[in-house]
This record gives structure tokens, sequence and C-alpha cells, in this order.
């Protein structure tokens, strides 16, 4: 048995950002990481993917990017050699290809029972990532064990589907970047866009995540918020990072020729039900980006900084949607779930799940003394769940963590 001050579940950002505040701290700590670091970034992504977020909008404690190309976007092989080296430069405790298998109560604190051997604390902080597992709607079973079905964190490029045109299912940033994709590589693409996030890359002559930085948009709190548990569900935004910083929305993809659908509602063999609902998800899309942009427009009123005149792409006009597709007749081989992500927890034993099977927190203290949870959409604020976001929340919860010890200090 190992013992230390605090265990950290993870090694991605939030596992590192939290390993980094808790050196500065002089605590104790180790990193039980199943993979490498960045484990997700090297074995969970598609081939082409870049962050959607500019380089310097990727700054960690204690660390930010340092090249030339600022507002560019990170390509997989960057971000991890970045990972990489955030790690090295404070040498961070992480013990790799070490699977957790499961949490529970024990004296003073916490068992935490892994494939190399078991460890104590009397903290434990889970960093197992807001992306844990693919989302995949119910509807999925009633399909044809024919059609090919894959989730974004299996699929890598085109080349490995089966001949055939795809059904994307979901338009939010995964299912806009694979729907392109996989239809400029000549495969016929439909997309069933339900609830999503319209948003343009640039603003005003800026990128659009400098506008939501310097508004105050990101640091919203979540305590602000209308209602928070809706605002943790909210789909991530329909944006792309490339080298021309385009935007890529729902009009841009029907120009190119992918065909829009309503939400996708059942499955039978292979016929496939649509909602009639197309027009309602782009109208209340619209109506989220007009609320956006006029916050923006008021922030660069009451601050009289310069700003190139509003500019915006046009709502998008829709045409016919099909109600249903036999996919055979369709030329359809493939159905793409890019449906978001939820958590699972089948190794923690300590009483802080709620029904939903979700961690129970205000800010991610959890109510089990000692017991933390970060990288959760929403957890203090609109940018908890992103790279440059986290390492708020990591000092937090580090200096909750200091201020246990030191009561308990003081009463030894
Ligand atoms: C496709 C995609 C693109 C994204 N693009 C951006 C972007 O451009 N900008 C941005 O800011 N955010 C982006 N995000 C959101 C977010 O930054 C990522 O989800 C990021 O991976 C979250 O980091 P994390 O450290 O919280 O979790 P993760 O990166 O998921 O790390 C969790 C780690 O825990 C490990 N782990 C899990 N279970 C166990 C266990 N039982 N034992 C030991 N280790 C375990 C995993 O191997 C993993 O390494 C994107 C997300 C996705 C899915």
């Amino acid at each position: 048995m190992k013992r230390t001050d605090t265990i950290i579940i993870g090694g991605g950002q939030a596992g590192l950002a939290m390993s980094r505040c808790l050196t500065d701290e002089g605590i104790d700590h180790i990193v039980l990481e199943r993979g490498r670091v960045a484990e997700r970034w090297r074995s969970e992504r598609w081939d082409s993917l870049r962050l959607l977020s500019p380089k310097w909008h990727t700054r960690l404690p204690g660390f930010r990017y340092q090249g030339a190309d600022r507002d560019g976007f990170m390509t997989m092989p960057e971000l991890i050699s970045y990972f990489e080296r955030y790690a090295r430069s404070f040498s961070a405790p992480v013990q790799d290809e070490t699977t957790v298998l499961g949490v529970e109560r024990a004296d003073g604190g916490y068992l935490v029972r892994t494939d190399q051997g078991d460890w104590e604390a009397p903290n434990v902080v889970v960093a197992t990532g807001h992306c844990d597992v693919p989302f995949v709607p119910k509807a999925a079973v009633g399909l044809s064990p024919d059609v090919h079905q894959v989730v974004p964190s299996r699929y890598k490029n085109p080349d490995q589907l089966p001949n055939g045109g795809v059904l994307v299912v979901g338009a939010s940033a995964s299912g806009i970047q694979l729907a392109q994709e996989i239809h400029r590589s000549g495969r016929p693409v439909t997309l069933a866009v339900g609830r999503h996030t319209r948003i343009p890359r640039r603003y005003r002559g800026r990128d659009i995540a400098w506008w939501m930085e310097a508004s105050g948009l990101l640091a919203e709190r979540a305590e602000r918020s209308f209602s928070l548990e809706s605002a943790r569900r909210q789909p991530s935004l329909q944006l792309v990072g490339t080298p021309d910083h385009r935007t890529v929305d729902l009009g841009v993809l029907q120009d190119d020729g992918i065909r829009l659908t309503g939400r996708l509602e059942s499955t039978d063999g292979r016929r496939v039900r649509f909602r009639d609902d197309l027009r309602h998800n782009l109208d209340a899309a619209e109506d989220k980006l007009d609320r956006l942009l006029g916050r923006i427009d008021a922030f660069v009123d009451e601050t009289i900084m310069g700003a190139d005149a509003p500019e915006r792409r046009p709502p998008i006009v829709t045409t016919d949607a099909p109600s249903e597709l036999e996919l055979g007749d369709a030329g359809i081989s493939t159905v793409l779930w890019a449906t978001g992500y939820r958590r699972r927890y089948r190794w923690l034993h300590v009483p802080v799940l709620n029904i939903q099977g979700e961690i129970i927190h205000d800010a991610g203290v959890t109510p089990a003394a000692g017991f933390y949870a970060l990288g959760l959409n929403f957890q203090r604020t609109r940018k908890s769940s992103f790279i440059d976001g986290v390492g708020d929340d990591a000092r937090f919860v580090a200096d909750h963590i200091a201020q246990r010890f030191h009561r308990s200090s003081i009463a030894a």
C-alpha cells in the first residue's frame, strides 16, 4: 500500500493543472493515468482534428503557448507535445499505464485500487474528463446489423469507413467537422440536426474566442446561470479551427451539398425517421446567436473600443428535409453518432453520484470530505471544461485541499 496526500485520477489537462497547483502548494500527490499523459488526445481523436481554441487560448497554470503563431490552431501532435512539455516543466508525478479500478472510503481518507497496486490518501481529485464515453441514443439498437455504426472517439478518417454514404447524427463541433470531412472525401452525407449552438469563427475583426473572453462570457460564474443543469448540458460550439480561420455552419455544409434533416427520432432496421423540427432547431440557434453577438456589440459600445462594423452570415434557409429514409435506398452504409458524451464512474464507490450518475458537487467540492472533481462542464464557470479554463478551477480545488491540511494541523 502506497500513501500520499492527494491522488489525482486522470492525466489530461485537468489532472496536470491540478498537479501543478498542488506542487505550488507543496502538497505531496500522484497522478494516476491509465494510458499516457493526454491519452484521449492521442487515442480518441480523429487524424485531421485541430483544436478549435486558438493557440494563445491554451493557458495552464504556470504555462502558456510561446510560439509565433498565436492565432493558429494546434494539431493533435502539437497539442500532445504541448502537454508533455507542461508535465516536464514541473516534473509532474505521473504514474502512467495505471488504471484505477475502485475508489472507496478508508480510515482517514480513501483507498484507490489500481491494476498496479493500491494507494491511500486523505484527498482524491477525479479528473477523468467531461467527454468520457460517447453517448449513443437508444435508437442505435434498432438499426440493422449490416449498417456500420461509429462514434467520433473511434473514427480516424474517411478511408476506414465502408463504401457508401454516411448519416451523421448531431450537428455540434464534432458532427459538423466530420460531416464536412467525409463529404469532401467524395461520399454523400446526410446530417441530422438537433439542438445546436451556431457561432462564427471571427466577428468584428477578431476571433470569437477573444470576444468571449474579453466580454467576460467565458468567466461567467455557474451560480449566475438561469438553470445550472441546462447550462451544464449545452451542446458544444459549432466551431472548427483551420489555418484559414473559416466559419463552418449549416449553411456552408448545405451549400457544399450535405443534406440536412431534423433530429433523428427512431430506427427500424434500415428505416430511419426524423422529427419535423429542422426549422425550429435552426431558429433557436439563430436566437442564441443574436444574444451572443448582441452581448459582444454591447461590450464594444460600453468600452468604446475600436472594432470592425458588425457583420454576420445570413440565417440558414433550408430546402425540404426528409422525414424518413430507407438507408439502403439512400445509399447510406454508415451512421456516425456525434451525439455527445457522458461520464461513467463504475469504479467509484464513494456516495457522491446523483441519480443520473453525475458527481454531486459545488464548484468541484463534493459532499464527501476530501473528495473533489475537476474538468466538468460549467464546474465553476463557462470555461471550466476548456483547456484555458481548467486552471482557475484547479487553483480553487488546491486552495481547498491546502485549507484542509491547515485546519488539521491546527487541530493536531
Ligand atoms: C473532439 C473534441 C475536441 C475538443 N476541442 C477542444 C478545444 O479545441 N479547446 C478546448 O479548450 N477544449 C476542447 N475539448 C474539450 C476538452 O478540452 C477535452 O474534452 C479535454 O480532453 C478535457 O480534458 P480533461 O483533462 O478534463 O479530460 P481528459 O482529456 O478526458 O483526460 C482524462 C484522463 O483520465 C484518464 N482516465 C480515465 N479513466 C481512468 C481510470 N479509471 N484510471 C486512470 N485514468 C483514467 C484518461 O485516460 C484520460 O487521459 C474538446 C473535446 C473533444 C471531445
